[in-house]
């Protein structure tokens, strides 16, 4: 199994993405949004959403809220 590969949607790939505001760094799968921590061994439940963690820290619900972390 390709370890980048999303285990809860099966079909998503995983990235490292920073949050702008707070400057943590999260793995995201590009299909569910689903969120893991950036420490989280994969293929693991996700933590939380992109629009869960989004909403907690009160910001936009906004995908510019990301940078990707290449
Ligand atoms: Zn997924």
């Amino acid at each position: 199994m390709n370890p980048n590969e999303c285990p809860m949607c099966d079909a998503g790939v995983i990235a490292r993405y920073r949050v702008n505001a707070t400057g943590e760094t999260i793995q995201v799968c590009n299909e569910c949004d689903s969120v893991w921590e950036a420490t989280d061994e994969l293929p693991a439940p996700a933590t939380t959403t992109v629009e869960q963690l989004l909403a907690v820290r009160g910001l936009p619900l906004l995908w510019s809220q990301l940078s990707a972390v290449v």
